[in-house]
């Protein structure tokens, strides 16, 4: 037996989402169908919003609903320093801490040979480009993840960074070999910060 069109539709969409396979997507397509109807209407609504809303900042790539976003355009920060991160999550993860007062900037991924992804593929141009533009900053943090992707890719900015008299670290090693910045607690993020050595 076939589902009904508005079903087999559900499915597909719930199958588009990362880590959801075919049982657990039909599973949530009848979840959806015996929810209150105020309940779907209030889903959908807050699906098209957090789309049409957001953007990426066009300074540091964070996600946000103005541009520039709150941190970039808070003047009160510490324009000498950037954050370099993988991704979004990241930000959210170091402004947990309360510590950093500095400001960001998001790759949206890292350099991967073997998913074929290079420099072109993720922000790096937009970071060189800030650089140049803009004088006050004095040292980036690479906060890339403890993994060879993310060592390499902290590696590959550190050497176009250089040249431009810029002091370049990297996060210190509080944290574990193959550990992501967004499950790290936010003492051991205070620590691999804090204790940050220059490449
Ligand atoms: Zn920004």
């Amino acid at each position: 037996m076939q589902y009904p069109e508005p079903i087999a539709k559900l499915i597909d969409s719930y199958l588009k989402l990362p880590g959801i396979g075919e049982k657990t997507a039909t599973r949530l397509a009848f979840f959806t169908i015996d929810m209150e109807q105020s309940e779907v209407v209030a889903f959908s609504k807050a699906l098209v919003a957090a789309k049409k809303d957001l953007s990426y900042c066009s300074i540091c790539g964070n996600i946000t609903e103005n541009d520039p976003c709150v941190i970039c355009a808070d003047k009160t920060r510490d324009q000498s320093q950037v954050i370099v991160v993988e991704q979004v999550k990241d930000v959210m993860a170091l402004e947990k801490m309360q510590e950093y007062r500095g400001l960001y900037h998001v790759l949206h991924g890292v350099l991967s040979p073997i998913e074929g992804k290079g420099p072109e593929d993720i922000n790096i141009t937009s970071l060189l480009r800030r650089l140049q533009q803009n004088s006050q900053i004095k040292e980036v943090i690479l906060a890339t993840n403890a993994t060879p992707e993310g060592e390499a890719t902290a590696m590959y900015i550190s050497k176009l960074i250089k040249p431009a008299n810029i002091m370049t670290t990297r996060l210190a090693h509080g944290l574990a070999v193959g550990s992501d910045i967004e499950y790290a607690d936010e003492m051991t993020l205070y620590n691999a910060v804090k204790n940050r050595q220059e490449i």
